[in-house]
């Protein structure tokens, strides 16, 4: 019966083409990589900036493990609090200019542990309509009342506010940079709204931290308005091309989430040869300009042009950008003809995104050269000519 159930839903997907399955990557990741036994140019990563196969991590990871070992074998809490982890967090807390830092083991588990453990049943959080699902979810587990907003829709946040009472806690929580839309939370007005009605500010950087503000610390920085933001939260998983995650912050909610939050207390230590990869690529991300002007100059390039071209990239304006199709059956087939012919960029269906607005998402990296992009243009406008998607 149980198993019968399982088939059952799984049978549906099938038949609706929404059945997800693993394909293989044969390479280590990079702008060309051996994916289901073949070459292609790609362009559906969230390695920005290349880190993720750079030698320089590797050498640090390599004295890592001659200093530290391997696994961390226990809570940090416990016995598992190692010098690459301290090392880390001092350093993140002195690039965001923040009091104090702490890891987390990934994102998601960030994500689920700091808002579980901050808020609770009595509590408001606003989030906006298109927040990464470990915020959904570490909402949830809190227990607080969730009021969505419309996307980037400061009227409405604004509104919500209002309707509520100043008497409990409140916390407007967003993604600076959103995964599919490519496009940024703006902070400096969501601050002004959290001032104006005492209100708390979480932000989630995963595809801001490397990428944006001057020295790649953030949308927080980007906007001058990190002093003004309570809990910035990012991760080492995309440009930092390494794994974990960091929540920058004051030392009293540092001390408190130690103490409460549940994904950080019952769990293992990241193995300490990550948290040294991740502190060198922070080293990169400060001192190397020259990636993330090269990122910059890609994404310009790549955006206008698909402009000129006639395609929908919404409100993007990072490297993170969405091409519309809104037929899911038509954006799988593009996706598809894209990769015969050796691009690889990805279709993203509901329930990703919302109904109607399926796209290809399009990721620019670093270490993409200007043939790589012309010859993708040329073949996304051929292709997008014969569906008639332009
Ligand atoms: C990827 C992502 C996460 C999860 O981070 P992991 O380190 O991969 O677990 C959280 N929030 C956002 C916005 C993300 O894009």
């Amino acid at each position: 019966m149980f198993e019968q159930n399982l088939s059952n839903i799984l049978g549906e997907l099938e038949q609706q083409g929404l059945k997800r399955a693993l394909r293989d990557t044969q390479s280590a990741q990079g702008p060309r990589i051996q994916f289901d036994d073949r070459e292609v140019l790609n362009f559906c990563s969230n390695n920005y900036l290349g880190l993720a196969n750079d030698s320089r991590l590797g050498q640090s990871i390599v004295e890592s493990i001659q200093r530290e070992g391997f696994g961390s074998a226990a809570s940090r809490l416990v016995c598992g609090n190692m010098p690459s982890h301290r090392a880390l967090e001092e350093r993140m807390a002195r690039f965001k200019g923040t009091e104090a830092c702490l890891t987390y083991s990934s994102g998601y588990m960030a994500n689920v542990g700091i808002i579980s453990s901050l808020f609770g049943k009595d509590d408001i959080i606003f989030s906006d309509r298109l927040n990464h699902a470990s915020i959904v979810d570490g909402i949830r587990l809190s227990g607080a009342t969730l009021k969505r907003y419309r996307h980037l829709d400061m009227e409405h946040l604004d509104q919500l506010l209002e309707s509520t009472s100043a008497l409990r806690n409140r916390c407007i929580i967003t993604d600076s940079v959103f995964s599919m839309d490519g496009d940024v939370a703006p902070l400096d007005k969501i601050t002004e709204i959290a001032q104006r009605h005492d209100c708390q500010v979480m932000i989630d950087e995963a595809h801001a931290f490397g990428v944006m503000g001057d020295h790649g610390q953030g949308c927080a920085h980007h906007f001058g308005v990190q002093d003004q933001i309570d809990i910035q939260m990012g991760t080492f998983s995309k440009a930092a091309g390494s794994f974990g995650a960091y929540v920058c912050t004051s030392r009293l909610i540092r001390d408190f989430l130690i103490n409460r939050s549940r994904s950080f207390i019952y769990t293992t230590g990241l193995p300490p040869l990550v948290t040294a990869a991740s502190l060198k690529a922070v080293e990169i991300i400060e001192e190397d300009q020259s990636l993330r002007q090269k990122l910059w100059d890609n994404t310009h390039y790549m955006r206008a042009a698909l402009r000129l071209a006639g395609f929908n990239t919404l409100s993007s304006s990072t490297p993170i950008i969405p091409i519309l199709i809104p037929d899911p059956d038509v954006c799988v087939t593009f996706s598809r003809r894209m990769f015969d012919q050796g691009i690889l960029i990805s279709a993203i269906r509901p329930p990703t995104v919302p109904k109607g607005t399926s796209r290809l998402r399009l990721t620019v990296m670093a270490a993409h050269t200007k043939t790589d992009l012309d010859l993708t243009l040329n073949r996304l406008q051929n292709v997008g000519k014969d569906l008639g998607v332009i």
